[in-house]
């Protein structure tokens, strides 16, 4: 049912192609809408500032010598007619000027007309518009002129269609449905290449992926394309080197786990068998095999509890005021009471009693783990030394050992579960390869800072710290 849901869902390719489409076709028929609402209101703007700039033009170069085919030439740049008479004396109006289209041509002779909008514009500002329709326009304007000291009276008359000529409408139209077919056009073939460089990768990724869910962890995803195409391939990945991580750590920990129940079962089985089938063999030394083998898989399969509790989360930290140098100090006393026939030399140093809040049988872990650590891997001297160190109001405590050390490219891995530097396991060094595990985990829940220092050859320092609640002479 999932899996029909989602091959319903339209493809990118589908969805870039209908979106390069809807948007054509809203450009499309916003230019249409523009051009039928407002090519005739724009054209009359302009050509009404035409005849306005026409007339303004014709005043400024008035008396100019070469004024007439000055006026030819600013009607027709402006596509104008226009028309200038000088006013003598009342009913008295001589042409200087007319295009063959101008108004006046039709009036000519009427002066009692010319006279009518003489006035009119003088007492209106100089300026009067006798028509001004949906079709026409005409504009007069009169100006004082001065010619050797002599001052004369003219008036300018401008006139224009103010309708665009059928012909440019049409022309604009086809010209609109040319761009329009070439509008969508382009967007198909856009549309076409731009889901291509995006749907491509993503589905040759997606082939790729689906190769993971079958455990097939050698997949590399190409970090070519758009970028956030490559982004994707960048952290698909660095996901897959995880999981092969992961697979590979995976493979090995049920490897080392199997290996290490199988050691102390085949020793308990085994025992058990002789025991049983030669009453000589009922030994104390035999029985106590059997105990320790037990314990140590008691041990095993605690610690593999225990990580995978902390490691889950499912852990509840139980934080109080706890004496860290109490606690230090009872696990130290605790070995050397167990190694006292080894000769082991476990010290501790500390020069007061310091209070931290933390879950106590949890830190008593962390402890433990490390002294066991230092105690299994120190060198010949058999000293283990642990130091409490106080720096304002942190407490660092430190488990130093004389051993062989761990080198450089181990140090960062030793931290991991199961991991064991030595793969070859040493019954002399008794380990489920956890504690570390365990101890880093357990500093994680607290916020602690932790960490190791180690040459090969000189030992290492294990340390780890916590914020001071309380501090007090011993
Ligand atoms: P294990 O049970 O094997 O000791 P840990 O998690 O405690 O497991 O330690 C992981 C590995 O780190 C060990 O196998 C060992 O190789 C290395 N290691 C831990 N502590 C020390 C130490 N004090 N000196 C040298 N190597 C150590």
């Amino acid at each position: 049912m999932k899996t029909r849901g989602k091959r319903n869902k339209p493809s990118i390719n589908l969805q870039i192609f209908i979106s390069m489409i809807a948007l054509s076709l809203i450009i499309i028929a916003l230019i249409w809408t523009f051009q039928m609402m407002f090519t005739k209101a724009i054209f009359k703007t302009v050509k009404e500032r035409a005849v306005d700039k026409t007339a303004t033009d014709i005043i400024d170069n008035a008396g100019n010598a070469s004024w007439e085919s000055y006026i030819a030439k600013k009607t027709s740049d402006h596509d104008v007619s226009a028309a200038v008479f000088e006013y003598k004396s009342v009913g008295s109006i001589e042409k200087i000027y007319a295009d063959e289209d101008a108004t006046i041509t039709e009036s000519q002779g009427n002066e009692e007309m010319l006279s009518a909008w003489f006035y009119s514009a003088y007492a209106n500002d100089w300026e009067f518009t006798p028509v001004k329709s949906s079709s026409e326009i005409v504009f007069v304007r009169v100006f004082e002129h001065t010619v050797d000291t002599t001052p004369s009276w003219y008036m300018v008359i401008v006139n224009t269609e103010v309708t665009p000529p059928s012909g440019t409408l049409l022309a604009i139209r086809s010209l609109l449905v040319a761009l329009s077919i070439t509008c969508l056009i382009v967007s198909v073939i856009v549309s076409f290449f731009l889901s291509r460089s995006i749907s491509l990768p993503v589905s040759k990724m997606s082939k790729k992926a689906k190769s993971l869910t079958l455990y097939d962890y050698d997949v590399s995803f190409d970090e070519k394309g758009p970028r956030e195409i490559a982004e994707l391939a960048v952290a698909l990945n660095s996901a897959t080197a995880e999981l092969k991580k992961l697979s590979d750590t995976q493979k090995e920990l049920i490897a080392n786990i199997s290996h290490d129940l199988r050691t102390p079962l085949t020793m308990i089985s085994g025992y058990s068998e002789v025991m049983r089938d030669f009453p000589d063999e009922r030994s104390p030394e035999n029985m106590q095999i059997i105990i320790d083998e037990t314990a140590r898989l008691n041990s095993l399969v605690n610690d593999l509890l225990t990580v995978s509790k902390l490691q889950s989360g499912s852990q509840v930290m139980n934080l109080k005021a706890v004496s860290i140098t109490k606690a230090v100090q009872d696990t130290v006393k605790r070995y050397e009471k167990l190694l006292e026939h080894k000769e082991y030399n476990i010290v501790f140093e500390s020069d007061c009693e310091v209070f931290v809040s933390a879950d106590e049988t949890r830190l008593l872990q962390v402890v433990y783990n490390l002294i066991n650590n230092a105690i299994n891997y120190t060198g010949d001297d058999k000293t283990v030394i642990v130091r409490q160190e106080v720096y304002d109001d942190v407490v660092r405590i430190s488990v130093i050992d004389s051993g062989e050390g761990i080198s450089e490219e181990n140090l960062p891995l030793i931290w991991d579960r199961y991991y064991k530097v030595d793969k070859v396991h040493k019954r002399a060094v008794l380990g489920t390869g956890l504690g570390l595990s365990i101890v880093k985990n357990i500093l994680l829940l607290h916020g602690s800072r932790f960490g190791v220092s180690s040459e090969v050859g000189n030992g290492s320092t294990f340390w780890f710290e916590f914020k001071i609640e309380k501090a007090q002479d011993i």
